[in-house]
C-alpha cells in the first residue's frame, strides 16, 4: 500500500507497474530504475509475481525495473481499508496496448472486491477504454473514474458513454482546449529535465475559463503554485470529495 504525495487522491495502488510509452518527463521510470533489481524477462507473461520478491532480506518492489509487471500479491491490499480515493497504477499505464486483458480483469476484480473506495484510472491510451467498452469489459460503476492524460492539442477521444471521466492535463506543455469530462486536473512538469516546459499563466487561465463555462470542477496541482501566484483552485467532483483517512 502506497502513501502518496499526489495531491488529487488519498492513496496510490500499484498492482501493475511499468510502462512502455517512454515519455521524456516520466518520474515513475526514474523511481523504478533507481529501486529496480535489473532482472530481465523478455516475455510479459513471465512478469507475473505471486509474492513480493526478497533479496538479502529486503523487499524488491521493481524486480524488472520499469518493464510491465503484474504484482498479484497486491490485489487485495485495500480490501479491509477505510474508503478513500485511490489512484490505480500511478507507476504504470494499465491501459497501454501491451497490457493483457487478463491483467486488467484482475485489477478490476480487486476494485470490485473493495467497493468502499473510489478508483481513479489514468491512461495515455484512452482508445483502450473504447475498445474494452466495445467488448463489454470495462466496468461502469459509480466509484470507477476513467481518466486520460492530455498534454498537447489534437486529442481525439474518449467519449464518456455514461462513465465517470476526467482529464489530467499534466504536464501542461502548451495551450489547449479541454474535452467535456467530469473533472479536470492541471499540473506543470516537475523535476530538472533540461528542456522542461514552464506553462504560461494565460494557458492555465484559459483552461479554467473553459471549465467554468462547462461547469467542470478544476484541480490545480501544487506544481502550479508559483505560476498561479494566488491560492490554487482545488475542486473535486461531488462523488470524490476528499476522504478523511
Ligand atoms: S505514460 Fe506515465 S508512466 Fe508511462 S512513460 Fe509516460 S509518464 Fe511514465
Amino acid at each position: 500500500m502506497d502513501k502518496t504525495k499526489i495531491d488529487w487522491c488519498d492513496s496510490s495502488w500499484n498492482p501493475v507497474t511499468g510502462c512502455l510509452h517512454n515519455c521524456e518527463y516520466c518520474y515513475a521510470r526514474s523511481i523504478a530504475n533507481r529501486f529496480g533489481f535489473h532482472a530481465n524477462e523478455p516475455d510479459i507473461n513471465e512478469r507475473i509475481l505471486e509474492e513480493i520478491p526478497i533479496s538479502r532480506g529486503k523487499k524488491v518492489p521493481y524486480l524488472f525495473d520499469f518493464q510491465p509487471t503484474l504484482h498479484k500479491y497486491r490485489l487485495d491490499e485495500y480490501l479491509h481499508k477505510k474508503g478513500r480515493n485511490i489512484f490505480v497504477c500511478s507507476m504504470a499505464d494499465l491501459f497501454g496496448e501491451w497490457v493483457p486483458d487478463s491483467w486488467i480483469n484482475k485489477v478490476m476484480g480487486g476494485c470490485q472486491n473493495a467497493p468502499q473506495h473510489n478508483y481513479l484510472f489514468l491512461t495515455k491510451n484512452p482508445a483502450r477504454y473504447a475498445e474494452l467498452v466495445a467488448r463489454g469489459l470495462l466496468p461502469k460503476k459509480d466509484n470507477m473514474w476513467y481518466g486520460f492524460s492530455c498534454t498537447r492539442p489534437g486529442y481525439t477521444g474518449w467519449f464518456n458513454m455514461g462513465f465517470h471521466t476526467f482529464a489530467s492535463i499534466e504536464p501542461l506543455l502548451e495551450p489547449l482546449e479541454i474535452p467535456i469530462v467530469d473533472w479536470v486536473i492541471i499540473g506543470a512538469e516537475t523535476g530538472r529535465r533540461k528542456d522542461k516546459v514552464i506553462p504560461k499563466r494565460e494557458w492555465i487561465e484559459e483552461i479554467v475559463s473553459q471549465c467554468a463555462e462547462s461547469d467542470i470542477p478544476v484541480f490545480m496541482k501544487s506544481s502550479l503554485s508559483e505560476i498561479w501566484g494566488e491560492p490554487l483552485i482545488q475542486e473535486f467532483p461531488e462523488r470524490l470529495r476528499r476522504s478523511v483517512i
